[in-house]
């Protein structure tokens, strides 16, 4: 069964919202197979979002990943990385649709919420950042 990585970010954790969030993952469908609460150190941010360095919205993208506790998942479903992106909706809630995580909680494009992997390969390489195997239950 494919697994994607996922993250509920600090402006969702702050909110209190991550029991809705969770609900809307389990009634998909999807099994959470590991989970924890982490706060990343920006060093730690920084070598998760490396692919962004560089961008205009890299420093106050990392700024914020570390400003709070965020719950780090990984989601087991067929399909999942696909599914769980489109659960998320578009990174700028103003153009995701109905139904959709960043639709309904979503502060801005950078307080989105949500992250999850966008392939095969990013999502193997996030859940080995994250995760150990002694983390998975399945
Ligand atoms: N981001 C931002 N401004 C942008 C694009 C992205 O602040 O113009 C932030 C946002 O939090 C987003 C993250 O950087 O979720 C990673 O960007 P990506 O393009 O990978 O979006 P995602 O895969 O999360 O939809
Ligand atoms: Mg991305």
């Amino acid at each position: 069964m494919e697994k994607t990585f996922a993250i509920i970010k600090p402006d969702a954790v702050e909110r209190r919202i991550t029991g809705k969030i969770i609900s809307k993952i389990e009634e998909s469908g999807f099994n959470i197979v590991a989970m924890k609460k982490i706060w990343l150190t920006k060093k730690e941010a920084e070598g998760f979002y490396a692919v962004h360095k560089g961008k205009p919205f890299f420093e106050s993208l990392i700024n914020y990943m570390s400003s709070g506790p965020c719950i780090a998942m990984v989601l087991e479903k067929e399909n999942a990385i696909a599914d769980w992106r489109k659960l998320m909706g578009a990174t700028n809630p103003a153009n995701a649709e109905a139904g959709t995580i960043r639709k309904e909680f979503a502060i801005d494009v950078e307080k989105n919420s949500v992250h999850g992997s966008d392939a095969v390969d990013t999502a193997k390489y996030e859940i080995s950042y994250f995760f150990s195997n002694l983390e998975f239950c399945e």
